[in-house]
């Protein structure tokens, strides 16, 4: 369902509910995001403004995702098969009124707009990193010829942060987007993903692989999204869930991500390392059939464990990938719980909190369940007969009781179109 600040901004493009207002921007009376529903109207009222006035604005809205199978197979040139889901972000980007000469950039989830004069990344002045998504791609295009003119953009994202559901994405994306579409630059599905990588990689300064953001883009409702992260090719591949009577659950841990920033980057040096000794571009490279011998060849058991994980990670997306194709979707279930026994025992990125949710699953009839995301926290996801969603919530509710963990957040998802206008008054529908 989209949010009702888009189902407004509908209603104002289409001239319909011109609801003009002097009130001044009442950013200090929002809610704060994680604790309560998303957003939406009531937060964008005192926009309103801004935008009726002129009529020029451009609206995109991309999702958050979640991966289905293949963690930490990104920075390894292998494979991953996320799916788009429906919360996502919508930015509207508009030309600032005369006489501003800067860039603006609010997010309903951020109590203060930020103002900066245009720039290239070089050059870009210190400003709050949430902004740094969004003025990234201003600052690429800029480096990249382009003459950003001065904009006003808004941000409004009903997805959580650091929930390992790709808020940051779903944010640059849906911003990328609106500004090709805003500003005609006619950017092809490779220079979006591109430029979305980019702004998460340079102007923030995040090691993302690029799942993220090609979910995103790219992805197709009813469809999982396999990626080649080598390439950069994408395939959509049926997940029809409903007709076949399964549901996702997700569980939200909320376990705090301890050490997860320093643990990401010793994982990703190792497999590189562990590349450089076995002599191949990337461990994508290392060949399943070849996975006995190349263990034999190091000598460090952490290496070893690291190519275990990565190796048969992405034999398991090429499994689930080969299944569904098949439209044998309720078989997938074994190469998840099979993928979170490698990241728990190989690649030691799990913790108690998302163990124990993956137990609790399984003991309430999951077909599998795992990890999804980088680790040291965040979500769980199980696939589950229709009728065992409601057990599966209260084992694990009761699992984390029990444990004396904090009390998760469960919701379903399944799969969502990635991004898109949502406007009728801009262009590019
Ligand atoms: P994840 O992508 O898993 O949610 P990240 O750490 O990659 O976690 O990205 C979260 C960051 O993205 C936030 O800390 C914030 O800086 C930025 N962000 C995401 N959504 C918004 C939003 N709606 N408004 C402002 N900043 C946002
Ligand atoms: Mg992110």
């Amino acid at each position: 369902m989209p949010p009702a600040a888009v189902l407004l901004w509908a209603g104002l493009v289409a001239g319909s509910t011109v609801l003009v207002t002097s009130a001044p921007l009442l950013v200090s009376s929002l809610s704060v995001w994680s604790s309560g529903p998303p957003q939406g109207l009531a937060t964008f009222i005192p926009f309103q403004r801004v935008f009726t006035k002129r009529g020029s604005m451009t609206v995109w809205r991309a999702p958050g995702r979640i991966n289905l199978v293949g963690e930490h197979t990104d920075y390894n040139d292998g494979f991953v098969l996320p799916f788009a889901l429906e919360v996502g972000c919508t930015a509207v980007v508009d030309t600032a009124p005369a006489g501003s000469d800067g860039w603006t950039v609010r997010s309903a989830q951020q109590p203060e707009p930020v103002v900066v004069r245009r720039s290239g990344l070089s050059s870009a002045p210190d400003v709050p990193e949430w902004s740094r998504y969004v003025l990234g791609a201003l600052w690429l295009l800029t480096d990249r010829g382009v003459d950003v003119p001065a904009l006003d953009i808004v941000v409004d994202s009903d997805v959580p942060t650091g929930a390992g559901l790709s808020s940051s994405a779903a944010l640059v994306c849906s911003v990328a987007r609106a500004l090709d579409d805003h500003l005609d630059l006619g950017l092809d599905d490779d220079a979006l993903f591109a430029l979305t990588r980019d702004v998460e990689n340079d102007a923030v300064g995040a090691p993302t692989g690029g799942m993220d953001q090609l979910v995103s883009l790219r992805g197709e409702a009813g469809h999982a999204l396999f990626c080649d992260m080598r390439s950069h090719e994408t395939r959509s591949v049926p997940l029809d869930l409903a007709a076949h009577g399964l549901t996702v659950l997700v569980t939200d841990t909320r376990a705090p991500h301890k050490h997860s920033d320093g643990e990401y980057g010793a994982r990703r040096r190792g497999c590189e390392e562990a590349a450089r000794l076995l002599g191949v571009p990337a461990l994508r490279d290392v060949a399943a059939g070849d996975l006995d011998d190349a263990l034999r060849r190091l000598d460090d058991d952490e290496l070893r464990r690291y190519v275990r994980h990565v190796v048969t990670e992405d034999e398991r997306v090429l499994s689930v990938v080969r299944l569904l194709d098949e439209g044998r979707l309720p078989e997938i279930g074994p190469a998840l719980t099979a993928s979170h026994v490698s990241m728990r025992d190989d690649f030691r990125i799990t913790v108690p909190e998302v163990d124990t949710a993956v137990d609790a699953l399984h003991e309430a009839g999951a077909l599998g369940a795992r990890m999804t995301g980088g680790g040291f926290g965040g979500c769980v996801i199980g696939l589950l007969p229709d009728e065992s969603v409601g057990a599966a919530g209260d084992a694990v509710r009761a699992a984390f009781a029990d444990a004396g963990f904090g009390e998760p957040s469960l919701f379903t998802a399944a799969p969502a179109p990635g991004a898109r206008a949502v406007s009728p008054g801009t262009r590019g529908n």
